[in-house]
């Protein structure tokens, strides 16, 4: 009779029929059904303040998304084998963020497919098939997308790690070898780029080229220090590869004093690839690359997509850069996560088990730890911090190796009631964990 709110019927039918490593959330799950800006609602009406989703960037239910997806699909929707002006609309939008020599781009519809053609076109580029990667990355679900994902392909069962690729230290200066003490960090974990490059010769390979997170999320919400990426690059461009930049987690405004994390290391890549927020939930991904790249992919066949860049995606798309700009977004990131980072610190003050707290606008990571002296990972009270988080009605997330990282990235639509309780309910259940001074 109740179907909607049978949540156990629910849970077990996605047993009987659903992969079994497909991932729920929390150990109770939660049903969610409306959604509005930063807000979640479930079976019952009840609200949840959405800390962690990136995919609503603008928000959950945005009207104008709302009201172009019914236009398009009013109107027709096709392929980029006929014209449409929203197709170039989309990608002059898109230009107007980007450093002038990114200016050729591909629309996809994921960020795995916008990964996975980052490495052709790196290996059309380059005439080279090595590629060199943090040792803790995620770039997409697909077999040439694990190969370059440490976090999949060294995981229990997982592929294990291709013979072209190598990989270098995450540049975590919390927890890694090159710590905050030590002001040519930067350099340091750049420098293992050489060593990667060694390791691939040996192998017989030379380097296509290097794929990370500008700002590596799945691999524990890290700053990288400065100087990282430029010393990255030059090495990775001295021995002929293609400098990839992920930036579906950090890009689109989210850091609030830069639209891309690129920015942020004074680089500039030779692709970029976008994804997840790009679409608000619409799925779409974009790689973005310059013309020498472009052509030299151009060469082989030709690329086509089914519903990569369809007339209804450039629209969502070039939607969801005009909402960023119309309603200041990118400066609500930097308002909020401002105050979310100053009230993190003050609440790290009566937490040991708070090892640090860093971030960037709205990309945030509070990292815990048993014991501070020895950064011994708190992962299992990371988890009940987030089950109970969720208990409270507020949806947070965890990332790194250790799985003991609080990741707080929601909408940008958060304002400042959301962030006041957010801190005020973290405060009392980082208090039950028992770490209390
Ligand atoms: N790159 C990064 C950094 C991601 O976080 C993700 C998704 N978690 C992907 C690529 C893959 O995107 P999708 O799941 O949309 O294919």
């Amino acid at each position: 009779a109740h179907q909607a709110t049978d949540k156990n019927g629910i849970l077990e039918k996605r047993k009987a029929h659903f992969g079994g490593n497909l991932k729920l959330s929390y150990s109770d799950p939660v049903m969610l059904m409306r959604g509005w800006k930063h807000h979640l609602f479930d079976e019952w009406g009840r609200p949840y303040l959405d800390a962690y989703n990136n995919v609503p960037h603008v928000g959950h239910a945005h009207p104008r998304i709302q009201a172009v997806v019914a236009d398009q699909l009013l109107r027709m929707n096709s392929n980029t084998r006929y014209l449409h002006p929203a197709q170039t609309a989309f990608a002059d939008k898109l230009m107007s963020k980007l450093p002038p020599e990114l200016s050729v781009c591909w629309f996809l519809n994921s960020g795995t497919e916008a990964n996975e053609l980052a490495l052709r076109l790196a290996r059309a580029a380059s005439g080279a098939k090595g590629m060199v990667t943090p040792n803790h990355g995620y770039h997409g679900n697909t077999t040439g997308a694990i190969d370059i994902s440490a976090y999949k392909f060294n995981a229990k069962g997982g592929v294990g790690q291709p013979d072209w690729v190598e990989l270098v230290d995450i540049p975590d200066d919390y927890r890694g070898i090159f710590g905050r003490d030590d002001p040519k960090r930067g350099g340091k974990y750049a420098a293992q780029v050489d060593q990667a490059i060694a390791a691939l010769a040996d192998r017989g390979h030379r380097p296509a080229g290097f794929i990370a997170e500008t700002f590596p999320s799945v691999g524990g919400q890290i700053i990288p220090p400065d100087g990282y990426l430029k010393g990255v690059y030059e090495r990775i461009r001295a021995a002929g590869g293609i400098c990839i930049a992920d930036e579906v987690q950090t890009g689109l405004g989210r850091l609030g004093e830069h639209y891309f994390a690129f920015e942020a290391q004074g680089v500039v890549p030779d692709i970029v690839v976008l994804g997840k927020p790009i679409g608000n939930g619409h799925p779409l991904g974009v790689l973005i690359t310059t013309p020498e790249i472009a052509a030299a992919f151009a060469k082989g066949p030709e690329f086509f997509s089914t519903f990569g860049g369809s007339t209804l995606s450039c629209r969502v798309g070039k939607t969801v850069l005009d909402i960023v700009d119309d309603e200041g977004l990118m400066q609500n990131a930097a308002k909020m996560g401002a105050m979310l980072m100053s009230g993190l610190k003050n609440i790290s003050e009566d937490h040991d088990i708070v090892g640090d707290v860093r971030g960037m606008g709205l990309f945030v990571g509070v990292e815990l730890v048993t014991d501070r002296a020895t950064k011994a990972p708190a992962t299992e009270q990371c988890s009940y911090v987030l089950n109970r988080m969720r208990e409270e009605r507020i949806l947070m997330g965890r990332e790194g190796p250790d799985d003991n990282i609080l990741k707080i990235r929601p909408p940008l639509s958060v304002d400042a009631e959301g962030i006041e309780m957010l801190l005020d309910r973290l405060d009392a259940v980082l208090g039950e964990t028992g770490s209390k001074p």
